[in-house]
């Protein structure tokens, strides 16, 4: 076992570098070169796993009279790494044509508005910033055109990986999924139930602010999906009247600290400025800020900065990602983002540069196979818990150095903002979650567009645009390539919740990113260990308890 083990690493070691450097090429370059690159990767790599998969089999399912726990947990990796490569080579090597092809429209595609191509930045930019309603419209309509051009790829790649699952016995794609994340389906279901139950009240009465400040800024009797500042409204941050606060209805700006001469002078004025966190960041430089954030956790990215690509540029990706290529020490962690001086690319900053000190720190001694992470979930967690600093008023004084005037009232906008995100993004999961359950259910099905809405209308209380008829689901990019992956940023704020809480009130005393001891505890009992634990067992061996929903829940009072 040992010696097939070892075998078999010499072979996947580096293919799986070839294939993560592919995909680094093709994230910065959007070539068609680099496009067929990680196609050709993708299917060497999937050669490995034709030969082998009975023998890692049997293994697995006898792994319980396995003494030693290192080689059980080896065999438990292995076996679901085999699984989720087995299938006949023309649907393997379709998929990753599929998936390939989906990541290239994404990194190419550029919605038009008013005859101009516009980035995502830029439709960020307006749906926060613009009073213009029809301006607006156009903007969000351009987020969603590339759902067209990506939308029979994805039905198809559904189709593809719903086949693979049937061949394994799984009643389709979801829940081969699961089962090869180490996710139990009933268990998750039990979480999402609970935190639906959890989220009802709060989110109802958050989404009526939040709709009655809309409808006044912008004189509409009814709040339509372009009005919100995110066009799939993942995040209320950005928008900035829903806060509940005297200041945002006062007629004096004063109260926001404000006086700077960078606030705009529409009629919101005062929520405008109470709410612009944005404000804090623009002369400020975020690659600084991110390097004191961790230094004064003890934790090194200078590495990381270095071999990171963090301006926009034509035909790079237009999202965030940090990448781990190959698991030879040192490691080389890299990190990809599009950063503009504003929160939204700090917390980004702060939330990849978590997955890049998680990937850096595990301990090279351990072998190959459990040399990674414990989870996606576990990472989310880090990296999660590291990205609402942005959000954290001690953070924004200790390390952005926010000064106490100008923090001011924006204190108490800063924690209803913080809790607010959280509501909104919980009910965007849940419709993820949905979403994807009943495509993989049935990818052939004809209403997914008003499935689409009916969710988005369920769980987020927005309204769908009457008689609209398009594939906005396919615009989401991680239905096409990063499929049945969304519970994992929801385990990933239960986690971050939890483990927070255990960092503060039992190791550090006090705010966690002001210690280096937390950085020092987060090495040893988080990032060291890698994949040498189950992830529940990892989470319970670094937070005293086993995964719960209440600090998250908590969290969101
Ligand atoms: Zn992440």
């Amino acid at each position: 076992m040992e010696a097939f083990i070892l075998r078999f690493e010499e072979r996947v070691a580096p293919t799986e570098k070839a294939v993560k450097e592919a995909w680094w090429n093709l994230a910065t370059t959007g070539t068609e070169e680099a496009q067929a690159q990680l196609v050709r990767a993708g299917m060497e790599y999937n050669r490995l796993f034709e030969d082998g998969y009975e023998k890692v089999r049997g293994w697995y399912e006898g792994r319980d009279d396995l003494e030693s726990p290192l080689l059980r947990r080896q065999v438990e990796v292995l076996y679901r790494t085999f699984a989720g490569r087995q299938g006949d080579e023309e649907t393997l090597d379709r998929i990753e044509e599929l998936e390939a092809r989906a990541n290239a429209i994404f990194g190419n595609h550029r919605g038009v508005v008013g005859g101009r191509e516009v980035g995502e930045n830029e439709i960020r930019e307006i749906l926060r910033f613009s009073d213009d309603g029809s301006l607006r419209r156009k903007a969000w309509e351009a987020s969603k055109t590339v759902g067209r051009e990506v939308e029979e790829t994805v039905r198809e790649l559904a189709r593809l990986r719903n086949r693979l699952a049937r061949e394994a016995g799984y009643p389709d794609h979801f829940h081969r999924s699961l089962d090869l994340q180490d996710i139990d389906t009933g268990e998750l279901d039990r979480i999402m139930s609970e935190l639906e139950s959890a989220t009802d009240a709060p989110f109802g009465r958050l989404k009526a602010d939040l709709d009655a400040k809309l409808e006044e800024r912008f004189g509409v009797g009814t709040v339509m999906p372009w009005h919100l500042s995110d066009p799939f409204f993942q995040s209320c941050k950005h928008d900035a009247a829903a806060f509940p606060h005297p200041a945002s209805r006062r007629g004096s700006r004063s109260a926001a600290g404000a006086g700077d001469g960078d606030v705009r002078s529409d009629e919101n004025l005062d929520a405008v400025s109470v709410a612009d966190v944005d404000r804090f960041f623009r002369d400020k430089d975020l690659e600084a800020l991110t390097r004191k954030t961790y230094d004064n956790m003890g934790l090194e990215v200078r590495d990381v900065l270095a071999k990171s690509d963090l301006y926009e540029r034509a035909g790079k990706s237009q999202h965030g990602f940090c990448l781990s290529i190959g698991r030879e020490y040192p490691y080389d962690v890299r990190v990809l983002v599009n950063v503009r001086p504003d929160s939204y690319w700090m917390d980004t900053m702060l939330h990849e540069f978590g997955h890049a000190v998680y990937d850096k720190h595990i301990n090279p001694k351990l072998p190959y196979f459990v040399r990674s992470v414990a989870h996606t979930s576990t990472t989310e967690a880090i990296a999660l818990m590291m990205g609402s600093l942005v959000d954290d008023p001690t953070w924004l004084s200790a390390v952005a150095g926010v000064s106490e005037a100008e923090l001011g009232e924006i204190r108490e906008y800063l924690l209803w903002r913080d809790r607010a995100d959280r509501l909104v993004f919980t009910r965007w999961a849940l419709v993820m979650f949905h979403f994807e359950k009943a495509l993989y259910e049935d990818p052939e099905r004809e209403d997914l567009n008003s499935l689409w809405w009916n969710l988005v209308e369920r769980f987020q209380l927005v309204n769908g645009p009457p008689g609209r008829n398009e594939p906005d689901w396919a615009a989401k990019i991680h239905v096409a390539v990063a499929p049945v992956y969304y519970h994992n940023y929801v385990l990933g704020h239960l986690t971050a919740a939890q483990l927070k809480h255990h960092l503060e009130e039992r190791v550090t005393g006090g705010p966690f990113f002001m210690s280096e001891v937390a950085g020092r505890y987060l090495i040893e009992a988080v990032f060291g260990p890698g994949a040498r634990n189950r992830w529940e067992d990892a989470v319970l061996r670094a937070t005293g308890e086993r995964l719960t929903a209440d600090y998250f829940v908590k969290s969101l009072r």
